[in-house]
């Protein structure tokens, strides 16, 4: 059985056919322009790949209530060509097949959770730190949405003392992806993060405020592992920064087997990448389950 898969991003769009099994056999991409110009492309694309269903994660914020009238939509994104735009329905009604929809990120973390590293678990976080910050939560064995998704990318952070920056997000300043994103990092310093990665002090920064919501996600939501990806993460000397100032903010307060070795808790991605397209393979898989 073969199933198709669209990770939606702000700048590029990947398109991809996959088994029953997660295994990718054919996988391209496209700039992601606007939906006259872009969809159309797609669904030229999937068209004679003979696909049982479709998955689609998406950048956001996005409509992901199925009582909602425009469940299947983008909402109030500032990419605002998508705006109110019904991608969910502009591909069932092209493709004629059941099409599953969650957020980018919750994509990645069924990616994982399915394929990956945390195979088997129930309770799990991934978080990417990139142009933003957004985290899939999965809890009790299901991916959260609630009223519409978490948004954890913008929660209230204590400032770095040696920090001034008054952060990037334009609806909360100094939320963690007002600081931590990449587009914070290079406009406190004025430099792409990439040259930054000598300088220890601004790693030492960044890796507190992602400790502190790490140490606020530990306490919500109990997650058996945190998975940080996203193009921020590839300075990998974060990693134990990160970990040390976990274990230092929630100061021996949380005892369980895996705060005892954060190596295994506070994780990279896993799956090279592919994460993402995988977890739309697996939202195609349980959509086409469910509508039978
Ligand atoms: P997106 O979030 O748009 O999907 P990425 O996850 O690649 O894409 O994130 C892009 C951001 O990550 C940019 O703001 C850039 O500064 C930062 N970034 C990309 N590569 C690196 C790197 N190797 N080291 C540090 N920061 C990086
Ligand atoms: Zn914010």
């Amino acid at each position: 059985m073969l199933f198709g898969a669209l990770e939606a991003g702000g700048t590029k769009m990947v398109l991809a056919i996959g088994d029953e099994n997660g295994e990718i056999l054919e996988q391209t991409s496209i700039p992601t322009v606007s939906p006259e110009e872009t969809i159309p492309e797609i669904i030229a694309w999937f068209k004679d790949k003979n696909i049982e269903a479709l998955g689609i994660a998406a950048f956001g914020p996005i409509d992901l209530n199925r009582d909602s009238e425009t469940y299947g939509s983008f909402t109030t994104t500032p990419k605002l060509k998508w705006a109110d735009y019904n991608i969910v329905k502009a591909f069932r009604d092209a493709l004629g097949v059941p099409v599953g929809f969650d957020t980018d990120v919750n994509g990645s973390l069924l990616g994982e959770v399915t394929y990956g590293q945390a195979k088997g678990l129930t309770d799990a976080v991934y978080i990417t730190i990139g142009t933003g910050v957004g985290a899939g939560v999965m809890s009790n064995g299901k991916l959260v949405h609630g009223m519409l998704h978490p948004e954890l990318g913008h929660i209230k952070l204590v400032p770095h003392p040696d920090d001034s920056y008054k952060g990037h997000c334009p609806y909360h300043g100094n939320c963690l992806e007002g600081m931590a994103a990449g587009p914070a990092i290079e406009e406190r310093y004025g430099k792409k993060a990439i040259e930054l990665k000598d300088d220890e002090k601004v790693w030492d920064i960044e890796a507190y405020y992602i400790a502190q919501a790490l140490s606020n996600i530990i306490l919500m939501m109990s997650p058996q592992i945190i998975i940080l990806g996203g193009g921020v993460m590839h300075q990998t000397q974060l990693f134990p920064l990160i970990r040390k100032k976990t274990a230092e903010m929630l100061n021996g307060y949380i005892k369980t087997k895996q705060m005892e070795n954060l190596d295994h808790y506070i994780v990279p991605a896993s799956l090279n990448d592919n994460q993402g397209i995988m977890g739309c393979i697996k939202l195609a898989i349980d959509e086409k389950t469910l509508e039978g």
